[in-house]
């Protein structure tokens, strides 16, 4: 099932998208199951929010793609390499992603998100389906001089909108072989494969978990594919994912 959350007007409501309409849930179903109100509205009619507002933390995977220009021996870690953005940084669908003024360029990371469903502490490889809500896609966007002007990532990658996800949550997907490819202004930039991690989703949650509780509604990023893009004010990121769909999300000069 695709689950959207949107608003038409007045507090945002959740459905399960239903070929052009959405099937409106009577709450959130992380938490109150799929019981619906009866009530079906257009796609076309409603703004897609984040479908889901982390709770506690993005936890973030660097370096979990091999890439083949990149022989340097940080490309491919023993163990993840984690990092947090901040809850703030989250923004959805259509959304602009506010560009800072920093020097350097502001680069795209299309990734695979996990969205955690139930507390998860010190999980093994072998349970992590049993955490798993579902899957969306995230840009994890990044100023790029700022990561080494700083020696570390909290604010290259944790201003406001700086973690675009959406347009759905997919509660009933196969992770392990989905085509990702981002998109600048409709060019292709990056794409890869999720099978080609290099730690895979249940060593991440496993690894993660060990570190912090994950909380319902928590997401992690599994890390982008090999190859380098910016995107500058005007233009627009999509990123698509086998499966789930595409996160389209202008950019915008933060004023
Ligand atoms: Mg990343």
């Amino acid at each position: 099932m695709k689950i959207a959350r949107f608003s038409t007007e007045g507090d945002p409501r959740y459905g399960i998208v239903d070929g052009d309409d959405l099937v409106v849930l009577s709450g959130d179903p992380m938490f109150s199951g799929f019981d619906t109100t009866g009530e079906r509205v257009p796609l076309d009619s409603v703004k897609l929010l984040a479908p889901v507002i982390p709770r506690s933390k993005v936890v973030a995977v660097g370096l979990n793609y091999v890439d083949p220009e990149e022989e340097s021996a940080e490309a491919t870690p023993e163990t993840p390499v984690l990092f947090l953005k901040p809850n703030t940084s989250i923004v959805g669908p259509g959304d602009a992603i506010q560009i800072p003024p920093v020097d350097g360029r502001i680069v795209h990371e299309g990734e695979l998100a996990i969205v955690i469903g139930r507390v998860a502490k010190q999980v093994k490889a072998a349970n992590y389906a049993d955490y798993v809500f579902g899957y969306t896609i995230a840009n994890d966007v990044s100023a790029r001089d700022v990561m080494f002007s700083d020696g570390q990532w909290a604010r290259a990658k944790g201003y406001d909108t700086f973690c675009p996800i959406g347009p759905v949550i997919e509660t009933e997907l196969d992770a392990g072989n989905l085509e990702i490819t981002t998109f600048v202004d409709g060019e292709p930039r990056r794409s890869g494969n999720t099978k080609d991690m290099i730690h895979t989703i249940a060593e991440i949650i496993e690894f993660a978990s060990d570190v912090w509780t994950l909380l319902p509604g928590d997401i992690i990023l599994t890390g982008s594919p090999a190859g380098l893009g910016g995107f500058v004010d005007g233009q627009t990121v999509d990123i698509t994912i086998e499966g789930i769909g595409t996160l389209s999300n202008p950019a915008r000069n933060r004023q």
